[in-house]
């Protein structure tokens, strides 16, 4: 028996047989091609993109009804790459400038990419060179006639190791229905990942060395949630196994029960519970775990995968389909949060790469930088206002004059409506989200100009502790506990409550069962999550006593060893 640890990336326990996918190219053989066969080595490399074309075509085929966008979009990008001329035609002006095998002159083209792409910083383009290498490699492997048939013939219920996925792979993976993934690579951010956890196949990546150790056909526990994969597991690990994934289902089933009850805690304090969504497809998601409304649209998603700009029409198109999918129910739009690790092609034609992209022109600020990108999204916005409880609400706020000129903005789009008679809600409530540390010390500067806040985490934690939230290095320095990040929370919730103004959360940490009964005791009244969490953290909210945990979270506030936080937060956890 032997045990590797990873990063879990999708829930979930699953025993089964591994079927351990090698995808190592042989040598790229090099040779010359006499003059006279030139054209014909073009040709056999046409070919090669034709068959990966097709074969990437199969597989959108086979994208499940249920599956979310982005299993298409993926695929979408790896097609459009085909049709890039650096992947298309740059191998076949070597071929015929060098005289070169079509193998050799595609691997020497991708070489020089990943060169251009190891020079960028940026995340957004790192990732961009994996899907380059995905591309190349299927067209190399075409080439070289390896037969892919024989991949996707993988049986039904195994567990798949592979050194790296595609995101096509996770959908063929879905299709043949292979119930869990091991990757050797990989992150918890990237394509396949975050496809594993839509697709809800339990799935663990950066298991080093997974494929060295297991071989096809071997027994193999995945546990999705800790990150831990075991090889040749003794019976009665097997067994223990088996006992936590009939408890883990029976609490789901229990869990599922509070889908229609109210979150009101035992002292009867109303608690809204939420959800985040990133395009209109996830608000199925957020209704089956019966969310109240949703309290994170983030629309910048409506923009990747796209080489323009969706246009005032399409926005809207998509924002209403939203509204009118909750009636009833309030819908956060949040205007565009792009740069960073967001930079998509449809955002921001001729973007330029700058050095600390999360410091630099991104969210609001790019947005009031570029108004032809932002003055489209107010008017969808407020057209869509009128189909029913739409609010609006402001990312990465760190000054009182952006919101001054957000207002103002919005005050020339609603002028501009009003003579075109274009109906809209007058009165639609804007918001700011508090995720820049000097926001959340300026809160009680920001309240009188805005209709509520919601707390965006995930932001605020790197932006507090000075830690880059896509950089792996510095992941262990993640800490929703700091005290630095509790006491900005408190500021918000404090100011929000003296200017009458709600305060919500919306970053991870607001879905996080951990922190739910301190976030209740600090007197946040508004959680927006994931959908997949919300019925847990429903769960404590009904079981919890917001007097009581008043007193606690006064405590823990006045604690000064951080250690001491992360203990007594866990004992109250555990009652
Ligand atoms: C946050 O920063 O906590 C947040 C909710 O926004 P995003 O994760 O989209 O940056
Ligand atoms: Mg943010």
């Amino acid at each position: 028996m032997l045990a590797l640890h990873g990063t879990g990336v999708s829930d979930g326990i699953v025993i089964g047989k591994a079927f351990v996918l090698q995808r190592d190219l042989p040598e790229i053989p090099e040779y010359a091609i006499p003059k006279e066969y030139i054209e014909e080595e073009v040709t056999r490399f046409q070919r090669a993109v034709e068959a990966s074309r097709r074969q990437l075509l199969a597989i959108r085929e086979h994208i499940p009804a249920n599956a979310p966008p982005e299993a298409s979009s993926f695929l979408d990008a790896h097609l459009l790459m085909l049709d890039d001329k650096m992947i298309s035609m740059a191998p076949i002006d070597a071929i015929r400038q060098k005289q070169c095998n079509a193998e050799w002159s595609l691997k020497t083209q991708s070489d020089i990419l990943s060169a251009m792409f190891e020079q960028m910083d940026d995340h957004y383009l790192r990732n961009k060179k994996t899907d380059v290498n995905q591309v190349v490699t299927r067209i190399l492997r075409n080439l070289l006639q390896q037969n892919y048939d024989e991949d996707e013939k993988i049986a039904a219920g195994a567990i798949v190791v592979a050194d790296d996925l595609t995101p096509a792979d996770t959908v063929m993976l879905k299709h043949n229905h292979v119930h869990a993934f091991v990757t050797s690579l990989g992150g918890p951010i990237s394509h396949t990942a975050i496809l594993a956890r839509s697709l809800g196949i339990p799935a663990i990546v950066s298991a080093h060395s997974a494929t060295r150790y297991v071989r096809s056909g071997e027994e193999l526990i995945v546990d999705g949630k800790r990150g831990m994969l075991i090889i040749a597991p003794d019976r009665h690990i097997v067994e223990e196994y088996r006992r936590r994934k009939k408890e883990i289902l029976r609490q789901r089933r229990e869990l599922n029960r509070l889908r229609t009850s109210r979150a009101v805690t035992r002292d009867h304090r109303r608690i809204m519970l939420l959800a985040n969504i990133e395009l209109p497809a996830d608000v199925r998601a957020a209704a089956q775990a019966g969310a109240e409304g949703i309290g994170l649209y983030r629309t910048e998603f409506l923009f990747m995968n796209r080489p323009a700009p969706p246009n005032e029409e399409e926005q809207f198109r998509a924002y209403v389909k939203v509204v009118k999918s909750l009636p009833g129910k309030p819908v956060t739009i949040r205007t565009l949060d792009l740069g960073a690790d967001k930079q998509v092609d449809g955002g921001r034609a001729g973007a330029t790469i700058t050095v600390n992209p999360a410091l630099g022109l991104r969210a609001v600020r790019l947005c009031l930088h570029d108004t032809s990108l932002f003055r489209p999204q107010l008017r969808a916005i407020l057209r869509a206002s009128v189909y029913g409880d739409v609010r609006m609400m402001i990312p990465m706020l760190s000054s009182q004059d952006e919101i001054f000129r957000v207002l103002d903005l919005l005050e020339e789009t609603k002028s501009e409506l009003k003579r075109s008679r274009v109906k809209f809600n007058p009165k639609i409530p804007v918001g700011g989200m508090i995720e820049v540390p000097a926001a959340a010390i300026s809160a009680d500067l920001f309240a009188p100009y805005l209709d509520f806040f919601s707390i965006g985490t995930n932001d605020l934690i790197q932006y507090t502790l000075a830690i880059d939230r896509v950089d792996d290095a510095v992941n262990y320095l993640y800490d929703p506990l700091h005290p630095s990040v509790l006491r900005l929370i408190d500021i918000t919730i404090q100011a929000g409550k003296k200017a009458r103004i709600p305060v919500a959360m919306c970053g991870e940490m607001a879905g996080d069962p951990r922190y739910t009964s301190l976030l209740l005791g600090l007197g946040l009244t508004e959680f927006s999550m994931h959908p997949v969490t919300l019925l847990e953290v429903k769960k404590i909210v009904r079981d919890s006593n917001v007097g009581e945990l008043t007193r606690f979270a006064k405590r823990v506030m006045k604690i000064r060893d951080i250690r001491e936080v992360h203990t007594l937060v866990e004992k109250l956890n555990q009652r």
